[in-house]
């Protein structure tokens, strides 16, 4: 069946946050140029209620790419989000995901890069993004007291505790392994 085709309009504040976060964070951001960035949302459609991806940066690619180029086009990546989640994000988190989404941009103009990290939230919330690396100064999950976990965070529970700020969950890198080109990424 035939599926309704996506309805987009610019983002205008989110392009705005893009150049901000791109002048604030020049050493974080170096690869992003602000004018190749351009943020839509989609208007007639809502986020599936178990998709953990709250937005998603495509690169411009092939015959699109090709038209853009001849029209002086300097877009070459796409921020897609859905105005619906956008309209009710705080602006740290508008921020949060929009940053989210720059990091995924490569230096090499048009390619993308993927999450550097993959694991469990409820294990970086108690032990930190870098645990494994931290050898004798990690806590003991056996030692005398017991790691206090947000059980919340339990992979298990995701669904029902899925809020604006859950970043993307191992679902969608899946996504990204199946369709590398398209889905790039997802966010958050
Ligand atoms: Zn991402």
């Amino acid at each position: 069946m035939a599926q309704k085709e996506k309805v987009y309009s610019q983002v205008e504040e989110a392009e705005e946050i893009v150049k901000e976060l791109c002048k604030v964070y020049p050493d974080e951001l170096w690869p992003v140029r602000p004018d190749n960035v351009v943020v839509l949302g989609i208007e007639n459609k809502e986020r599936g209620e178990k998709s953990k991806t709250l937005a998603k940066v495509i690169p411009i690619k092939g015959a699109e790419k090709a038209v853009f180029q001849i029209n002086n086009v300097p877009v070459r990546y796409i921020i897609e989000l859905y105005w619906s989640d956008w309209n009710v994000w705080c602006m740290a988190v508008k921020e949060a995901i929009i940053f989210h989404e720059l990091l995924h941009i490569d230096p090499e103009i048009g390619k993308t890069i993927r999450h550097d990290c993959e694991d469990f939230r409820m294990m970086i919330d108690a032990m930190g993004v870098d645990w494994s690396s931290k050898g004798d100064s990690l806590p003991r999950l056996l030692g005398d007291e017991k790691i206090k976990f947000n059980l919340d965070l339990r992979p298990s529970v995701t669904e029902t505790a899925e809020g604006d700020e859950i970043p993307e969950g191992p679902k969608e890198e899946k996504e990204e392994e199946e369709k590398p080109t398209e889905d790039a990424d997802e966010l958050f």
